[in-house]
């Protein structure tokens, strides 16, 4: 681990609202543990079958975050143990994680992914998608947020632009959709090339992977 830009950020979310996510796929379980033994407790990964794996070979108090995209058939095996899913970019998924929360009898946490970027990411909503949307139809999810990703550019206005997009749609949702629910408060955005960015914008969670490995 570079211990210099972990420490960096931990001070930089000092007295912040931010928590640090630290991404941690394709990285060894002993790579993991020596953050684990610096106090880090919430870790990303962006696959099932290695975070299933990490789940089991890992301290049980790790909080594990799945940050990337999740195929509607593999929600079961994170299920039981998952403690965010960031990554809820159509409804079919909400629907799946809904019903395997219910068989586990535990609620599952999650953020809507929204497309911010300009270039035609792959994945995460629109506005548009949640026409139809009700939050009750979905008793065994609880909605924490939103999540997002800035475009991959050296331009820092064009980052900062996206990030401000994310935080409007994050005050839509929550108007429109969440005011009576007070788990309805993290902005998920912020990776290594821009979390400073993020920060100034309001993000609630970084997602920090390669800056501190
Ligand atoms: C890999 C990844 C990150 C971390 O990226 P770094 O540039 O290594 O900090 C954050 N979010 C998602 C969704 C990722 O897939």
């Amino acid at each position: 681990m570079n211990k210099d830009n972990y420490q960096k950020v931990i001070d930089k979310i000092e007295g912040t609202a931010a928590k640090l996510v630290v991404v941690s796929k394709t990285r060894s379980v002993d790579q993991i543990q020596s953050f684990y033994d610096r106090g880090q407790r919430m870790f990303g990964e962006n696959r099932v079958p290695e975070l299933v794996e990490k789940n089991d070979a890992l301290p049980k108090d790790i909080e594990w975050h799945l940050i990337g995209h999740l195929q509607t058939n593999k929600v079961k095996y994170i299920a039981g143990f998952v403690s965010l899913i960031h990554s809820v970019d159509s409804l079919r998924l909400l629907v799946e994680i809904n019903k395997q929360a219910e068989k586990n009898h535990r609620k599952i946490a999650v953020l809507l992914q929204f497309k911010i970027a300009k270039e035609e990411s792959k994945y995460g909503l629109k506005m548009q998608d949640l026409a139809d949307f009700r939050g009750a139809d979905y008793p065994w999810i609880i909605f924490r947020g939103v999540m997002g990703m800035a475009s991959f550019v050296e331009d820092k206005n064009q980052i900062t632009s996206e990030f401000r997009h994310l935080k409007t749609i994050f005050d839509d949702l929550k108007t429109n959709y969440f005011s009576p629910n007070n788990n309805f408060t993290e902005i998920s955005m912020g990776m290594s090339g821009d979390y400073e960015i993020a920060l100034a914008e309001g993000s609630t969670m970084l997602r920090v992977g390669s800056l501190v490995f």
